[in-house]
């Protein structure tokens, strides 16, 4: 990423001249021009609710008749949906060569690539839900198979992914982990030889339960949002069997960085180093995206590949407002309800909520636990005791100053397991 600099100019000129949207020259100010040439610290971030705010068609950099396509966010953040233009892809490529505009070397973010050409993949099954790649764009995908899969008609589509024998599943983890029993039942299963997560981080159990509904499929995941029209991350194709979730960068088409969300600092990308994901498109979209914040957190991992790949490898730990939640005397974090439930033996998985309906809030969680714990009001005190929301204080400690209703726990047991939503987020 050396050229960093060169491509944050292609995309600052493409974002701040551009003749069909005056969305950044607004947001900038009267002397937009003024961050021409500026390293990249001191340019303005951006985040959701700016876009939220600007009516679709001000969020359209191409010409209007370009945008075949317009599809929502699909909401697994949390954020509210909002619409989103997208694009055509032989149009669009069409258009780049109209700018001007030179590919840089880099992994591309627009298809399943690379896996589907190192596994031969002829045949996918695709659905649109979740955090999704273009849709259009992967119809281009020469000489493949595409079934569009419906999660809400599963028994249907894996009735039509088995008579079509998919090899590739493609969807959101939650959504695939709720289909995989059908394709089961149907019989798909054993010849599915990839599965795509796309969008959101799978959970450890929805993983498990992947591996174990698709015993011949190798799985991959493709971190990304609808913002980003595209991945922003993918698993190394050579790491596929051993350590799915070392993530590449798409640097062809973004640049990312990590920051410190509180203070905003940038952090530096060495092994080790822990941030929000801030991703700007350098390549011309019908959206740019210039330093936004995709509150998203992820780790530079400890080692490097000698892949094609961009040489740093990344993890995604999960979405910051998802993940935290502001209590009374400090903050509730999904790692310390997780370290406090380290020890129960017997849970596989655990989904938590901050509810605040009505009066007092209340932290419920549900344990998705292999046998059912005798006696889950002692279970309760103990995690209530364990859970810590800063340094001297728990969850206790607001429950008995009278700022919080006591913990509440529920045990699930496996036969509940199926059909489970987004474990493990506090909403
Ligand atoms: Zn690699």
């Amino acid at each position: 990423m050396n050229n960093q600099h060169a491509l944050l100019q292609t995309a600052l000129d493409f974002a701040l001249r551009n003749p069909h949207s005056d969305f950044y020259r607004r947001k900038f100010g009267a002397s937009w021009e003024q961050y021409f040439g500026k390293p990249i610290e001191d340019i303005p971030f951006l985040v959701r609710k700016e876009i939220d705010d600007a009516p679709i068609f001000e969020r359209t950099f191409v010409p209007r008749e370009m945008v075949r396509f317009i599809r929502s966010t699909s909401g697994s953040s949390g954020k509210h949906v909002i619409g989103f233009p997208m694009l055509e892809e032989g149009l669009y490529q069409e258009f780049l060569r109209s700018i001007g505009y030179t590919h840089t070397p880099g992994q591309l973010s627009r298809y399943f690539e690379p896996y589907f050409t190192q596994m031969n993949i002829r045949s996918m099954l695709l659905f649109s839900a979740g955090a999704f790649v273009h849709e259009a764009r992967v119809r281009d995908m020469e000489g493949r198979q595409c079934i569009a899969g419906e999660f809400s008609q599963p028994k249907l589509t894996a009735q039509l992914g088995t008579e079509a024998a998919v090899d590739a599943i493609v969807g959101n983890p939650s959504g695939l982990v709720d289909f995989a029993p059908h394709m089961r039942a149907a019989g798909g299963h054993t010849g599915v030889r990839l599965i795509i997560s796309v969008g959101e981080r799978p959970t450890a159990l929805q993983f498990e339960t992947l591996e174990t509904s698709f015993p011949n499929a190798k799985i991959a995941l493709q971190y990304g949002l609808t913002e980003s029209q595209g991945y922003v991350g993918y698993t190394c194709p050579e790491k596929l069997s051993v350590d799915p979730k070392a993530l590449h960068l798409a640097e062809g088409t973004l640049f990312m960085e990590l920051i410190d969300p509180d203070t905003e600092a940038v952090l530096p990308l060495q092994p080790g180093t822990e941030g929000e994901v801030v991703i700007t498109t350098h390549e011309p979209q019908g959206f740019p995206l210039i330093r936004y914040r995709t509150g998203d957190f992820a780790r530079i991992r400890e080692e490097s590949c000698s892949c094609t790949g961009s040489p740093l490898l990344f993890e995604c730990m999960g979405r910051l407002e998802l993940d935290r939640v502001r209590v009374p005397k400090g903050m509730l974090t999904i790692a310390a309800i997780e370290h406090a439930i380290f020890g129960f033996g017997g849970v596989r998985e655990f989904e938590a909520k901050w509810n605040t309906d009505g009066g007092l809030p209340r932290l419920e969680i549900s344990l998705y636990m292999e046998h059912r714990y005798a006696a889950e009001h002692v279970m309760a005190d103990e995690l209530a005791s364990r859970i810590r929301i800063a340094p001297t204080v728990t969850y206790k400690t607001i429950v008995d100053e009278g700022r919080a209703l006591p913990l509440s726990v529920t045990i699930l047991p496996p036969e509940q397991w199926v059909g489970w939503k987004k474990k493990k987020r506090l909403r």
